[in-house]
């Protein structure tokens, strides 16, 4: 059987090849249609594969267990890497070409395959914990700038580990979901006292969220090899952020408020195994960090990053930001890895944020804080209208994904509009 990531595999499934959803990428998500229960489904090209359709069918080895039949991947992803695996491979066989089972069973095809304009995409997920970190180094060094002077840019603990905090899974909710601006403690550095109002700088974060696959068990360190086992999967990720909020409140602790009101991600996830061809080093680290943390293996990502914004009154957005996830200077293995290190238990269904993507270029930047320069450098969208910070009505969309040999390897978009405060 060929390897479901061979890029000369065609489905009889009509995909463009600028489509993100060729028969290489096959990304789950949970979806609804023709009024039944939300299930798993997989995108190819313009349409969903109903998993619960073909597994009822008995179309997989375990029908006993209705994983297809939930609304969020959770229970599929509990079944491990292996099982991972062989699935993906089976749908791969379904959807080739060169293979009759589906493609000429036409009332199970009828069934099994809806035009993805008739579904309603839901959260993918059943999200245990939500961890967001701060890996970027191009990132962290602009923010630093801005807020410590270019000497104490980074802080000292940064090299040393992957900087991060534990966030919201309340509030993890899925692209197209609209966001209430929120409110809280306001004090801006010429006034005396603090005022309680809605967020006046209200800013995205272009991430990647790692869907962790499997659990470990309370004081379990990882290896390596066990970390990246573990990752199921990746998913586009907005972390908004309230930046007025934040600078009030995050001294000594750290960010709570200000991120803990919506983090938005893409329907689609995109698994571990379909990346696998697009693996490339991430930047060297120096100094080496300490012996739990020692990758051997390249673990960062080739994939292109673009952040849209549509101020009310645009059709189309406008790009704001291009950048790649490859410049991550801590990969989600580390960041796993770090994460478990003190006995930290990890859950199937945890999402693990990378942190803010920056590049090199100012054109790279993965932040409207970063972009306007701390609303210094207000961006143009369009003629006579500017932003340092979102408005209200404003659209934000992030698209992303890997360039294979005439195939690409995406996920889609996340979107969020922002309404006023309440
Ligand atoms: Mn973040």
């Amino acid at each position: 059987m060929p390897h479901p990531n061979d890029p000369s595999l065609r489905s009889f499934v009509p995909v463009d090849p600028s489509s993100d959803f060729p028969i290489q990428n096959l990304p789950y998500g949970v979806f609804s249609a023709r009024g039944l229960a939300p299930r798993v489904g997989v995108a190819i090209g313009d349409f969903v594969l109903d998993l619960w359709e073909l597994e009822q069918d008995g179309r997989f080895g375990f029908r006993e267990i209705g994983v297809f039949s939930q609304p969020s991947l959770n229970s599929f992803m509990a079944l491990g890497p292996k099982v991972w695996s062989s699935t993906r491979a089976r749908i791969s066989e379904l959807l080739r070409a060169d293979h009759p089972e589906l493609r000429d069973n036409e009332e199970l095809r009828q069934q099994a395959l809806v035009p993805m304009r008739d579904v309603r995409l839901h959260l993918p997920i059943t999200v245990a914990g939500y961890t967001d970190f701060y890996s970027s180094k191009e990132h962290a060094t602009n923010v630093g700038v801005m807020f410590r002077g270019r000497d104490n840019a980074l802080q000292p603990n940064w090299l040393h580990m992957p900087i991060g905090y534990n966030g919201r899974a309340s509030t993890v909710v899925v692209s197209g979901t609209k966001v209430r601006r929120p409110r809280g403690q306001l004090k801006p550095p010429n006034v005396e006292l603090p005022s309680f109002g809605p967020c006046k700088r209200l800013d995205f974060e272009l991430e990647m969220g790692v869907v962790v696959g499997q659990g470990s068990a309370m004081g379990e360190m990882l290896t390596e090899a066990q970390a990246e086992a573990m990752i199921f999967g990746f998913v586009l990720l907005n972390d908004w952020s309230a930046r007025d909020i934040q600078q009030w409140e995050y001294v000594p602790l750290g960010p709570f408020q200000a991120k803990a009101f919506a983090t938005s991600i893409s329907p689609w996830v995109v698994t571990r195994q379909a990346l696998e061809p697009f693996r490339v080093s991430g930047p060297a680290q120096d100094p080496v960090p300490l012996p739990y943390l020692r990758q051997t293996r390249p673990n960062n990502y080739d994939m292109a990053l673009e952040v849209g914004l549509r101020a009310g009154a645009m059709n189309i957005p406008r790009t704001i930001c291009a950048t790649n996830f490859k410049y991550m200077y801590w990969s989600s293995v580390q960041q796993l890895m770090h994460h478990a290190s003190s006995g930290c238990a990890m859950n199937v269904g945890d999402l693990l944020g990378s942190g803010t993507i920056s590049g090199p270029e100012k054109s790279q930047r993965g932040s409207l804080l970063e972009i306007s320069w701390n609303g210094t450098e207000p961006v143009e969208l369009a003629p006579g209208v500017s932003r340092t910070f979102l408005e209200d009505g404003d659209s934000l969309v992030m698209r992303g994904g890997c360039q294979g040999d005439g195939y690409r390897v995406g996920f889609g978009e996340v979107e969020g509009t922002i309404l006023p405060a309440e």
